[in-house]
């Protein structure tokens, strides 16, 4: 099967080529990949000399997929060949301190597919049985392959635990933001208002019934005005999904006292410097919550899709053939309004 195979970091080292079929275990499952979206983290990261932080090499990538059931193992029970189904890509060790007491999300040894498991830019993945989450007929493999970044953003959603009447704020209009904010706009929060630097990004934000402020990367104060002349005493909860390091900075000035602020992944500056805001934190008792990855909530992240609470659909901006892949990975890299790109192993 054609398969993307970095052998280790860097493009020199990466190539579209044949790779073995995988061997279906008892409990396991092979999904034939119609839709595998690449992660703006984890697939820009293979370009650098130090690759991805959360990955191991040799590897194929692609934690955001979706597909046809083309083989079950023995023992299964719950998919049968033809179902279409997408997969929670998480693997904790099921045997560490974090594991034996069910806080999953936090084993230091997960083999996730994608990251250390082969993963879903492939024409065939290898998935455990309970893993796999059927797709509601009216949903599209592309809306799918999208349930993971839906599922990091409820565990965002967990840690925040918005309550009634609370004014919010997403920074970013990436997918992560994107999501964040219809995350947000279905919960109890009052007003939810998205700020961003791509007017073309806020355009598809404001498609959405969503509250949008332009940012100017270089002047701060415009959107800081703006924000509060939307709320006078500040925010209640702060989503950060711009990974932009000195925003850090300026955040606590957007707070209610009490407020909450989560930043979702890393600062992704070259050589972070982050110093923080501790004196500000104090000032104001802001509480910081930080969010990275999810285990488990693919089940509630596919209904918010279903239900159209989510639409994950109006997040795609290109689609490429496997073969293409590097093309696809470019527009990611430098393009910069492109928000999701999906690559198709195979063709329907
Ligand atoms: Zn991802
Ligand atoms: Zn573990």
């Amino acid at each position: 099967m054609k398969a993307l195979f970095y052998e280790k970091p860097l493009r020199e080292n990466a190539s579209i080529c044949e790779k073995p079929y995988p061997q279906c275990g008892e409990d396991e499952v092979i999904i034939k990949v119609m839709s595998c979206s690449i992660c703006h983290g984890v697939e820009c990261d293979h370009e650098k000399a130090g690759g991805s932080s959360c990955s191991s090499y040799p590897l194929t990538p692609g934690h955001e997929f979706s597909g046809i059931v083309q083989e079950v193992g023995g023992n299964v029970k719950t998919v049968k060949p033809g179902d279409r189904v997408t997969a929670d890509n998480t693997v904790p060790c099921g045997i560490c301190f974090y594991c034996r007491k069910g806080d999953f999300i936090h084993c230091p040894d997960k083999r996730n597919l994608g990251n250390v498991a082969d993963g879903g830019f492939a024409e065939y993945v290898k998935v455990k049985e309970g893993k796999t989450i059927h797709i509601p007929d009216h949903v599209s493999f592309n809306e799918a392959c999208l349930t993971e970044p839906v599922a990091c953003c409820m565990h965002s959603m967990d840690q925040m635990n918005i309550r009634y009447g609370d004014e919010v704020i997403v920074l970013g209009a990436g997918p992560m933001g994107i999501i964040l904010a219809q995350l947000a706009m279905h919960s109890n929060a009052k007003h939810v208002v998205v700020v961003a630097s791509s007017r073309k990004k806020l355009d598809i934000v404001k498609s959405l019934g969503i509250d949008t402020i332009l940012m100017d990367r270089n002047d701060y104060s415009k959107h800081e005005q703006e924000i509060l002349k939307r709320y006078p005493l500040g925010a209640d909860c702060l989503f950060d999904a711009t990974g932009a390091e000195e925003l850090v900075y300026t955040v606590p000035r957007l707070m209610k006292m009490g407020g909450r602020i989560l930043g979702y992944g890393y600062y992704r500056g070259e050589q972070p410097q982050l110093r923080f805001p501790f004196n500000e934190f104090w000032d104001k008792e802001l509480t910081y919550y930080s969010s990275l990855s999810q285990v488990g909530d693919f089940g509630r992240a596919m209904d918010a899709i279903a239900v159209g609470k989510v639409n994950t659909k109006i997040l795609i901006s290109y689609e490429y053939d496997l073969e293409n892949y590097f093309q696809a990975l470019d527009k990611v890299l430098y393009e910069k309004d492109v928000i999701k790109v999906i690559v198709h192993p195979n063709k329907e």
